[in-house]
């Protein structure tokens, strides 16, 4: 599980987040919507230390992230993330890159990994994509190779950065089907989306982000349903 308390980012004097308390529960899925520019990158960002906190803490599955002495790698083999732009290993095959990440920082077995990857690659629907070049799929096709690659290394919480915002519309819904799975599984996932429909189905939680604060959140009903703050109801009226 994630706790965040004060979580506040500077860049040089761009308060970017300001002051943002968060937990997520193991299991629960959290959905973080709001404009652009208010800071949803930047504090998924944080929760793995892709980002330095400029202050606050954040506790991941009991390891205090913010401090110096805490072995981020080993935190970071606990929290996959996906990313809107798949990042992929061009130059891999698929296999390579689902296999890469837990053959050199695990030291798993290579039959051991290769076995997990096709039941992953299987769980995503490309079963039979284990040989094949990155650059020979579909945008969607690569979202999910992503996701197996994040998948791969067993992670206890996924952080989804608009996953499918990149992609042709006709591609959004076998990424989202996958996501949903993983929700189904226990899958603890923090997600930025404009899928509302995403939100509304899947979310236990949602949290409405502007200009580095959360200004509301609750349950998909609550949220789209009875929105309070002025703000988000002018966000959701923009969106919907
Ligand atoms: P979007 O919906 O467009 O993805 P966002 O909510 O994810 O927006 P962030 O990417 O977190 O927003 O950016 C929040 C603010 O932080 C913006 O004003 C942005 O310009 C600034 N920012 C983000 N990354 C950096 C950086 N590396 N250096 C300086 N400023 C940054
Ligand atoms: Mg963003």
């Amino acid at each position: 599980k994630i706790k965040v308390d004060n979580l506040v980012k500077n860049y040089g004097d761009n308060a970017v987040l300001k002051g943002i308390n968060l937990e997520v529960k193991n299991n629960e899925v959290v959905v973080i919507i709001g404009p652009s520019g208010s800071g949803k990158s930047t504090l998924l960002r944080t929760l793995n230390k892709l980002e330095e906190p400029t202050g606050g803490s954040i506790v991941v599955d009991g390891y205090d992230i913010a401090k110096p002495d805490t072995d981020i790698n080993k935190v970071r083999e606990n929290i996959g993330m996906v990313f809107q732009h798949f990042n992929l290993f061009n130059n891999l095959t698929v296999g390579e890159n689902i296999t890469l990440a837990p053959l050199e920082l695990k030291k798993e077995a290579p039959k051991q990994a290769t076995e997990h990857a096709h039941s992953l690659l299987q769980m995503v629907g490309l079963e039979s994509k284990f040989d094949a070049r990155v650059q020979s799929l579909s945008g969607g096709q690569q979202q999910r190779v992503a996701i197996a690659r994040a998948l791969a290394m067993k992670p206890d919480v996924m952080l989804f950065d608009e996953p499918t915002s990149a992609l042709d519309p006709e591609m959004v819904g076998d990424v989202l089907a996958v996501m949903k799975d993983l929700a189904k599984q226990g899958m603890t996932m923090v997600v930025v989306t404009h899928e509302m429909g995403f939100a509304k189905e899947v979310a236990d939680r949602v949290i409405f982000v502007d200009d580095g604060q959360i200004l509301e959140e609750g349950t998909p009903d609550e949220l789209f349903g009875h929105p309070k703050h002025p703000r988000l109801q002018d966000f959701l009226n923009k969106i919907l």
